[in-house]
């Protein structure tokens, strides 16, 4: 099962991708988690990845592509995969296809409007990673799953988050025509609620919409 998730910074992509990728049992792969780890531990990669990062650009392609070349390669994801916010671009889409063909690309559509209401009020867990929209929580500063202090990503502030779509529509759109080509790509309304998106995604992969 090698499953790639596309949509807007905002749209739910991560959350959806924990369950979804619980379901199958096979290793979420989001490139964003990635680097932001690399960049919590100081590596060069890491240094490198956050000056594009901390202005809503896309880290360069030859970085990405070796980063999940490496991480698809190991042995948990030998019987499949999740990508999450890869490929982003169409030198990124092509590189893929050279080391792994995808089975099911799911596209999450959200409006504008809604993207940066939910990116601007977003919380993330910096031990466990859970996010969190503002409006959900009791306490605006502790994780309710693991009580670790929550925190607003950089990136997440209104300019760069205006910043990060226009990437997004220029850079990622296009490979929305990309996958719909090859007959591998659904379309999943983002909004509602979260458990009826898991289930509309999931009925998707297995074929039963
Ligand atoms: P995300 O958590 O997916 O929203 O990613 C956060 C940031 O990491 C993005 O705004 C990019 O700067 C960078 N990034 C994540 N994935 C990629 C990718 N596939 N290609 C280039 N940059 C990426």
């Amino acid at each position: 099962m090698r499953i790639m998730f596309v949509g807007p910074p905002g749209a739910g992509k991560g959350t959806q991708a924990v369950r979804v990728s619980a379901a199958y049992g096979i290793p979420h792969v989001s490139t964003g988690d990635m680097l932001r780890e690399e960049i919590k531990n100081g590596s060069a990669l890491g240094q490198k990845a956050k000056s594009y990062i901390d202005k809503g650009e896309l880290v360069p392609d030859d970085v990405i592509i070796e980063m999940v070349k490496e991480r698809i390669g190991r042995a948990d994801a030998k019987n499949g995969f999740l990508l999450d916010g890869f490929p982003r671009t169409r030198t990124q889409a092509e590189a893929l296809d050279e080391f792994a063909r995808l089975d099911t690309v799911i596209n999450i559509y959200v409006p504008d409007d809604k993207l940066v209401h939910r990116i601007c009020g977003r919380r993330v867990c910096s031990e466990c990673g859970a996010t969190y929209h503002e409006s959900m929580l009791q306490d605006v500063r502790h994780c309710p799953k693991c009580g670790a202090s929550l925190f607003i990503r950089d990136d997440d502030k209104e300019e760069i988050v205006k910043q990060r779509l226009s990437v997004y529509k220029e850079k990622t759109q296009p490979l929305i025509e990309y996958y719909s080509e090859r007959g591998i790509l659904h379309d999943i309304v983002g909004s509602g609620g979260i458990d009826t998106i898991t289930k509309a995604i999931l009925a998707v992969i297995n074929g039963e919409k």
